[in-house]
């Protein structure tokens, strides 16, 4: 272990001395839970990006020093090329639809020919800066969490939060009558672990953020290995090897040190400037359960991006540190723009709270709402007598609608002091039904496709660099 930090604060030194003489780098990652919006941000902000169309509130665009902008091979030749290709054709073709969504990690580099800013521009020759995009699963971040438990913390801790779930009663029935302390029968451990894996599946469906292993949730490649067929079970008396117990532990440490370690060592510990999607809307049409495992989520998020919060972090990041992380509300197409002041204010208080919760200091952060690929347009409807501020788009089978999602609350403690009685339901008129395909249409060359404050995101997290 010491010989290895000892490489990489060697490799560091070099890379940084190599930095006076390249090209500067950013590397942004774009994670958020399953959903989220990330494959959409990633290949909105792209094609807004390659085109400079729709990108006022980016200064550098604004200002017109952006010479060209162009798609790199990435540096990291083992990772998978993020498809902004495939998913741009899906978002903008003569039959629009919503690409297919992050189910592993992987990069992207664009790189930018800039005039510089400030006084002694014009003395100064353009400059290439890179921006590596890296897109990774919200639920491998909050595996930070395992590392710090054994396998008996995370199963008492697991039992106590799946105890008032419904979602868990059948995967809490059958780990309850197992006796952990028989020998190991690779059946039940993996009916054991077919049972947890679908009570994970069943809260993410519920609204719940809390679906941790992550990788039960989105396996690629592990699917079906023992490292993926373990289960939180009670403690029984005799642990010894051979028991079930015992080989439950022996894979979910497995599942540590040959999983989690190296996503955090080899990939989350380059990153620079963050961005944390949240399908808020979603959880706030969910309800106050869902809402509050939100709140928690961002603060278990946050976390992760605290400095000294994990002693195995420390180790790897070796004092470097995430500069900006911007935590965006996602789809706010759903609602017309007089209820977006109210959703940035629901996303700034979440985060207020999650920075309390997380005791966390250092990075800049930022809340904000946006849409990637905007699919509505605005429109009055009446009804009832009554003139609501609604949304109209196209359903997946072709036909128009003028949807009315319902209010968010003007003041966010309504929706989140602890206080609250959770009799107060918001997003409850049409929002459910509310399922957007992309509109027709509506690119013209050189413009990008339509957003909303998507601009504003890339000035955030990369517009001081460029
Ligand atoms: P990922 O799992 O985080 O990669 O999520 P995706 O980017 O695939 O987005 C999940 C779904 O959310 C999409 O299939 C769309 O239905 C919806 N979505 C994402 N971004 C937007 C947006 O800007 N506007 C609208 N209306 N829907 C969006």
């Amino acid at each position: 272990m010491l010989t290895d930090t000892v490489t990489r604060r060697v490799e560091g030194t070099i890379s940084s001395v190599g930095g006076l003489f390249t090209d500067p780098v950013i590397r942004l990652g774009v994670t958020g839970l399953s959903r989220a919006g990330k494959t959409v941000f990633i290949t909105g902000l792209v094609a807004n990006l390659l085109d400079r169309g729709r990108m006022p509130q980016l200064k550098a665009a604004a200002e017109g020093r952006i010479e060209s902008v162009w798609l790199q091979p990435q540096p990291d030749i083992t990772l998978p090329r993020f498809e902004y290709e495939r998913h741009l054709a899906a978002m903008t073709g003569d039959d629009p639809r919503w690409p297919d969504s992050t189910r592993s990690i992987s990069e992207l580099r664009l790189s930018f020919r800039v005039r510089p800013s400030g006084m002694f521009s014009g003395l100064q020759g353009m400059q290439t800066v890179h921006l590596d995009i890296l897109d990774y699963p919200g639920e491998w971040l909050l595996d930070l969490a395992l590392l710090d438990k054994s396998y008996e913390e995370w199963s008492d801790a697991t039992f106590a939060r799946l105890s008032r779930r419904p979602q868990a009663r059948e995967f809490l029935a059958i780990a309850r009558a197992e006796d952990g302390a028989r020998p190991l029968e690779e059946d039940r451990a993996q009916a054991l672990a077919a049972s947890f894996t679908a009570y994970l599946t069943a809260a993410r469906k519920a609204g719940f953020s809390d679906c941790t292993p992550g990788r039960f949730l989105l396996p690629g490649d592990l699917a079906g290995s023992p490292v993926l067929t373990f289960a939180p079970l009670p403690r029984p008396s005799d642990t010894r090897r051979g028991t079930l117990w015992n080989e439950m532990a022996r894979r979910y440490e497995g599942y540590k040190s040959e999983v989690v370690r190296p996503f955090f060592r080899n990939h989350f510990s380059r990153i620079d400037r963050q961005v944390v999607l949240v399908d808020a809307l979603s959880a706030i049409h969910d309800g106050p359960q869902a809402l509050e495992d939100l709140r928690r989520t961002m603060a278990d998020i946050l976390t992760a991006f605290r400095p000294g919060s994990n002693s195995f972090l420390s180790q790897i990041l070796l004092g470097k540190r995430v500069e900006r992380i911007l935590f965006a509300a996602t789809k706010a197409d759903h609602v017309h723009h007089s209820q977006h002041p109210r959703l940035t204010a629901i996303m700034q208080a979440l985060l207020r709270d999650a920075r309390d919760r997380a005791a966390f200091a250092g990075a800049r952060t930022e809340a904000m709402s946006l849409a990637a690929l905007r699919a509505t347009v605005e429109e009055e409807i009446t009804r009832g007598g009554e003139v609501l501020e609604a949304v109209r788009g196209r359903l997946a089978e072709g036909r128009q609608v003028a949807m009315y999602p319902g209010e968010l609350p003007e003041d966010p403690a309504r929706l989140l002091s602890p206080a609250r009685e959770g009799a107060e339901r918001w997003l409850d008129a049409d929002f459910a039904l509310m399922g957007f395909a992309p509109a027709r249409g509506d690119l013209r060359p050189g413009e990008g496709p339509p957003h909303i404050r998507l601009d504003r995101a890339a000035q955030f997290l990369i517009g001081d660099r460029l």
